[in-house]
């Protein structure tokens, strides 16, 4: 069962937050000339359009991208990002499109880095496997995301980001991202890993938390955005990114633009933010 589509949801409050923590570990690794491998489990289609049926039906993006995209009091690192949303723009001023994680990824690849991306829908395998064909370095797949940790870990470079971004529709990815997480560092110890996770039953994030705590592994950072409070209402009320190995400037990074982002992407005043360690070092 594929009901999820990430059309409806591109350049939400929660894409903007997980992109940004994405293209912060990115610039990272590219600190040092050595080339990385770059994972991306759950890839979407990697470019948007945002007046399509799916994105206005939901209007998600207005109340996420929508709100930075004309400011002019922005933090470096989110005008950085929106540097990366302008280039699938061609630099124009009007926001048409929105860059899924692979396209950010794409955008930042230089010729010695290399990317895998797996997606398994029926429908959205073609289009990523389109939107990528140019592009040397990538490799697109359509197959089970959870099990490229598994099969392509450790990449022959010793340097990497998994980012792990399942649409969490079925109850059992919530287990399956903490599996996965297993079997990938018992690989690739030093590996930085990204996981993407919605706060909509906080019992279901905790599962999460919880299981990779009882992994042993350590250096888990805990990136949190919330919109509302915890509810048991439906819906997503905070998402949030947990970094395994995160590069040292990421805490600091965080805790510097998430005041704003709260500020920007939620003027009601009922949002908050969060960065803390699952387990420090
Ligand atoms: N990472 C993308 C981004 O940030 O632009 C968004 C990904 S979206 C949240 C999740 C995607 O995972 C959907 O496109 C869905 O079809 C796909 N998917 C669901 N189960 C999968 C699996 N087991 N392996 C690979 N892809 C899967």
């Amino acid at each position: 069962m594929l009901s999820y589509r990430h059309s409806f949801h591109a350049g939400n409050h929660a894409d903007v937050i997980k992109h940004i923590v994405q293209m912060l570990i990115i610039e990272s690794l590219q600190q040092k000339e050595k080339g990385f491998y770059y994972l991306d489990t759950h890839s979407g289609v990697g470019r948007y359009r945002l007046f399509s049926e799916e994105s206005e039906k939901t209007a998600e993006f207005a109340e996420g991208i929508g709100c930075l995209w004309q400011r002019d009091d922005l933090p470096e690192e989110v005008a950085r990002y929106i540097a990366q949303i302008k280039k699938v723009n061609y630099g124009g001023k009007e926001l048409r499109y929105y860059a899924g994680s692979p396209l950010i990824a794409a955008q930042m690849l230089r010729p010695q880095d290399r990317a895998l991306l797996t997606e398994l829908h029926p429908t959205d395998f073609p289009l990523l496997r389109n939107n990528f064909k140019g592009f040397d370095n990538i490799q697109t797949k359509r197959d089970d995301g959870f099990q490229q940790l598994k099969a392509t870990l450790p990449p022959k470079e010793r340097r990497g980001l998994v980012l792990i971004d399942p649409p969490y529709e079925l109850k059992e990815d919530y287990d399956l991202v903490v599996k996965a997480i297993e079997e990938g560092y018992k690989r690739f110890a030093t590996g930085v890993y990204a996981i993407w996770y919605p706060v909509v039953l906080r019992q279901q994030t905790k599962r999460i938390v919880k299981g990779l705590e009882a992994t042993g592994i350590r250096k888990i950072l805990q990136i949190e955005f919330a919109v509302r409070p915890d509810s048991d209402q439906r819906g997503m009320t905070a998402s949030g990114m947990i970094v395994i190995n995160p590069p040292w400037q990421l805490e600091a990074q965080m805790k510097k633009i998430l005041p704003y982002l709260v500020k920007v992407l939620v003027p009601e005043g009922t949002g908050s933010y969060s960065v803390k360690w699952i387990t420090p070092e």
